[in-house]
């Protein structure tokens, strides 16, 4: 489906389209993520699930945004090269949904999903033990109080290793264009933007969820505790590995600690 769109087109002229979409997509979901939150009545009424007290100052969000775009323009290289060497056979990526069969896609869905998860983590967890790597994360780093703008705000090649999965996994095994790009995005980009977006909502994973990477989780990865919570969607990674970092945790190290979740409910019950 995808492919059959870009048939046309040239690499260069395909990588130009995909940019200028990404971007664009950029600027209206995070940018809009950001206005309502930050910037509009809402964020008296949401201020309750804020995972941080303090605001991010406006010179972070100016970081978040510029590294944001490029970041974005790299990924759209990466989806660019994908669809190339998929649309000249090159790779396993393919544009016809039946090609091997609608049960195949749920399957090779999670097949991506478990790849991520394991990719995603152990990229992650490098970057922050190995001197090499870290000097190419810390900049991520540099947004100790994140926005919504801050899913993308990584050094260019931080996320060129990010978005790889994209290449390389049509060369593990066949998937269709639709359900690489649907889960990729929804996965580092919607619920990525989620996590850095400063805010725990009652109706997302909660910080105290066993299994799930919540907002809080990722929050607490920016605003301090570094070497724990590499994880971005499921915990798995982080409970094998004991990089699980968790509200109790902290209020274990400091008593007057309280979660968003925990601050709601006790102020509920007052
Ligand atoms: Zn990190
Ligand atoms: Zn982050």
């Amino acid at each position: 489906m995808l492919l059959d769109l870009f048939r046309p087109f040239s690499f260069f002229q395909m990588t130009l389209m995909l940019m200028g979409i990404g971007i664009f997509w950029y600027y209206l979901t995070c940018g809009g993520l950001y206005l309502w939150l930050h910037r509009s009545k809402m964020s008296q009424r949401v201020g309750k699930w804020r995972t941080q007290r303090a605001w991010p100052t406006p010179k972070q969000v100016k970081g978040e945004v510029v590294d944001g775009t490029v970041s974005m323009a790299m990924v759209m290289v990466v989806v660019s090269a994908a669809f190339w060497l998929g649309i000249h056979g090159y790779s396993g990526l393919y544009a016809d949904p039946g090609e091997y069969g609608l049960a195949y896609i749920p399957l090779s869905i999670f097949g991506v999903f478990v790849t991520m998860e394991v990719f995603e983590w152990t990229f992650h967890w490098a970057c922050h033990r190995n001197d090499l790597l870290w000097k190419v994360h810390k900049h991520h780093h540099r947004y100790s109080n994140p926005t919504a703008f801050g899913v993308m705000a990584d050094q260019p090649l931080d996320m060129l290793v990010k978005a790889s999965p994209i290449f390389f996994i049509p060369f593990l095994f066949p998937i269709w264009d639709v359900a690489l790009i649907g889960t990729f995005a929804t996965l580092n980009f919607v619920y990525g933007t989620y996590l850095h977006a400063g805010f725990d909502f009652s109706f997302m994973p909660s910080p105290h969820s066993r299994y799930l990477v919540s907002a809080w989780h990722h929050n607490e990865h920016h605003a301090g505790s570094l070497d724990y919570n590499y994880g971005f969607f499921t915990g798995f990674m982080d409970l094998i590995f004991k990089t699980r970092y968790t509200p109790s945790d902290k209020a274990a190290k400091r008593s007057t600690y309280r979660c968003p979740e925990c601050r709601n409910r006790e102020a509920e019950a007052a």
